[in-house]
């Protein structure tokens, strides 16, 4: 699939379809970055229609031959029982190469990798798991619904965790026995490089999983377009969302939409604030703040604000900025020097739109790469870019407020709705103020831990749909209801009258 460095890391990405390593038709390719040198480290395959084409159609006759969609449920199951071993055992080589693609800290690298495995794993289970209905009209039909899987699944992923994101479209659409076009994010193409030989050595056969890199605009707007592609899984930014809402509007097709957000924190004056500024600290900053569902901005009752805001820039300081591949690293590097320099803008918006309380750019010590020192603004008012807009880096945004009512108006200020915490002592008001939030997703006194048998989703600008458990094999399957006689049925000339 690749050419490759002694250190593992590939300099050139092809795309895989029907089985084989392939260059574009076009043989057009482009620069994948890495972030701590912003120097090019591989040259990847740029995809187009014709490369699209191709992968569809190997995906297709995948699709209409077999076996992966006919495959018992136990079988396909013990395929990602092995996609899940491989992943484990080669969880600290992934975790290397996904630090090294993305900037991320290792550590947190590592443990996406884990969750990645463990996506393949919950999700084998689940459709052994899961029932197809029946239903008796009793003495004349019996009505019973099974699951097909969909057809040609178009999976769209984003650059952040992205082998741990792919692996959460990738587990379902396999458990439900559709086959799959991926096209990854061109930042971050390499994770997805190493999928062809994970699944074909698991027993996935050719044609099932075909990866097209390339452009948004070219190779994904190109699946998206695609009529022999009844489904697409995308997630990113909300106005690529409107985008292939779009394109897929003349073809009606399934969409799953995972988009951008800008998740309040509302935090009480009766909060463990101790542990509600790890949790808040740990929000915004892990993952190098690139993190959809980040507590970007943090509103706190107005009598512990002050206290609130300094002893939480007092810890944002004390953050390790440093090297990704570096064990110690807490905020890595961005993820490319055009989302640096996206992030850097909004800093300096910050700087006049609040206080700036730590941050605020580059650490000293670090002359090189797309690092930001993490950066906190008080004071900042609802109206402010950096209240509104999703700024996807380490920066947060802190706001008083008074009231309780105050706190839910200025957290369902936003055009987005992902995820909201609530921080307070009173289990009451937690509930409530929870409730009153719109987002899809709200944890109380709590972030970001998820059993994945839950819903995970957004409202708003945040998202359409739902995936995770259950609603995932929903999405990548479709109901086909049949009617049977089980006893006599008179067709009379106006229609049908059933009788035992
Ligand atoms: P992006 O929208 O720029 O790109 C995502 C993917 O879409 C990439 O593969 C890109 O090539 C492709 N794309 C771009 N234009 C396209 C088009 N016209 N047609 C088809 N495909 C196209 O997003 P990003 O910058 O890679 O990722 C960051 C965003 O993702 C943030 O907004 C973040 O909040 C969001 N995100 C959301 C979730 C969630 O679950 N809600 C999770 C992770 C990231």
């Amino acid at each position: 699939m690749t050419d490759t460095r002694p250190d593992g890391v590939p300099t050139r990405i092809r795309h895989h379809i029907a089985g084989a390593p392939v260059d574009s038709v076009s043989g057009a390719t482009f620069e994948v970055i890495d972030p701590v040198t912003n120097r090019p480290y591989a040259s990847a395959a740029a995809g187009g229609p014709d490369d699209i084409d191709n992968a569809v159609a190997a995906a297709r006759t995948a699709f209409t031959e077999g076996p992966w969609p006919e495959m018992p449920a136990r079988e396909r199951a013990r395929v990602l029982y092995r996609i899940a071993d491989a992943v484990q055992e080669r969880g600290a080589d992934l975790a290397h190469l996904e630090s090294f693609d993305t900037g991320l800290p290792i550590t947190q690298a590592r443990g996406q990798a884990a969750r990645a495995a463990e996506n393949f794993r919950f999700f084998g289970d689940l459709i052994v798991g899961m029932n197809e209905d029946a239903y008796r009209v009793p003495g004349t039909q019996l009505n019973y619904v099974v699951r097909k899987p969909v057809g040609v699944a178009g999976l769209i992923t984003p650059w952040n965790t992205p082998f741990m994101l792919e692996s959460w479209k990738l587990a379902p659409a396999l458990a439900a026995g559709c086959t799959i076009v991926l096209k990854p994010a061109e930042f971050t193409p390499l994770s997805a490089s190493l999928w062809p030989g994970i699944l074909a050595d698991a027993g996935v056969p050719d044609g099932v999983f075909n990866l097209v890199n390339g452009i948004g605009e070219e190779a994904g707007a190109a699946l998206v377009a695609h009529r022999d592609v009844p489904l697409i899984s995308f997630t990113g930014e909300t106005t690529t969302g409107r985008t292939i809402m779009r394109d897929a509007a003349p073809h009606l097709k399934g969409l799953s939409m995972e988009l951008g957000g800008k998740s309040p924190v509302i935090v009480f004056a009766d909060a463990d604030l101790d542990a509600c500024l790890d949790s808040a600290l740990f929000g915004v900053f892990s993952l190098n703040g690139e993190r959809c569902t980040a507590g970007s901005r943090i509103l706190v009752e107005r009598s512990v604000y002050e206290e609130f805001a300094q002893r939480y820039a007092e810890r944002a300081r004390n953050v390790a900025v440093g090297p990704p591949q570096d064990p110690a690293t807490e905020v890595g590097a961005l993820v490319h020097p055009d989302h640096y320099e996206r992030v850097l803008d909004y800093v300096e918006t910050g700087k006049r739109e609040g206080r700036l309380l730590a941050g605020g750019g580059r650490p000293e010590h670090l002359s090189e790469g797309n690092y930001l020192a993490p950066t906190v603004f008080a004071d900042v008012p609802r109206d402010a870019r950096i209240f509104q807009e999703e700024i996807f880096g380490p920066v947060v945004a802190l706001t008083p407020f008074d009231t309780e009512e105050e706190a839910i108006e200025l957290a369902n200020d936003v055009d987005y709705g992902l995820a909201g915490y609530v921080w307070t002592s009173d289990l009451r008001r937690g509930h409530r103020v929870g409730q009153s939030i719109e987002a899809g997703m709200v944890w109380l006194n709590s972030h970001n831990i998820r059993d994945l048998r839950t819903p995970f989703g957004g409202v708003k600008n945040s998202g359409v749909g739902h995936e995770g458990g259950t609603r995932s094999i929903d999405f990548y399957t479709n109901e086909h209801i049949v009617h049977v006689a089980t006893g006599d049925v008179h067709v009379t000339r106006f229609g049908v009258r059933t009788e035992e």
